[in-house]
């Protein structure tokens, strides 16, 4: 069920439970900002979450209300992930879905990085 991007932060949603080590993942890359795994339903050949250690429950919280050093960490580590998978060439698309109509299903800011094959045109037709 797609989630309402305004209500506030459910600390026992999915992600969070990752980050506390309750529910397994396959790591990518962690550091002090940023936890990065695949995404259990890959779309792509490379489909991996980049989500914050922060408690932040969509990129429009995250943007307005994390303090710098936390959007710089994590930006810096979304580029990364994709350059250490080998993704900036042939290209990776960056998707983070807010709220309701975008279809946000899991209210913990995720970054999605998809690669590994042509991606297509950047939005489905309905
Ligand atoms: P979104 O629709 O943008 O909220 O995407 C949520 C994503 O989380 C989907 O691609 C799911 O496949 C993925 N997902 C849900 N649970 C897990 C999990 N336990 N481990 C890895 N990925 C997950």
């Amino acid at each position: 069920m797609p989630i309402d991007a305004t209500a506030p932060y459910d600390d026992q949603n999915i992600f969070a439970k990752i980050l506390r080590g309750e529910i397994p993942n396959k790591t990518v890359y962690e550091d002090e900002y940023a936890l990065a795994f695949h995404d259990i339903n890959p779309q792509a050949p490379h489909h991996i979450l980049v989500i914050p250690k922060g408690a932040y429950v969509s990129w429009d919280d995250f943007s307005a209300n994390a303090p710098e050093t936390e959007i710089a960490g994590f930006i810096r580590a979304v580029g990364k992930v994709a350059r250490e998978a080998g993704l900036v060439e042939p290209g990776y698309r960056l998707l983070a879905n807010v709220g309701m109509d975008a279809h946000q299903e899991v209210p913990h800011l995720h970054v999605h990085i998809f690669a590994g094959r042509k991606l297509g045109p950047m939005l489905a037709q309905d």
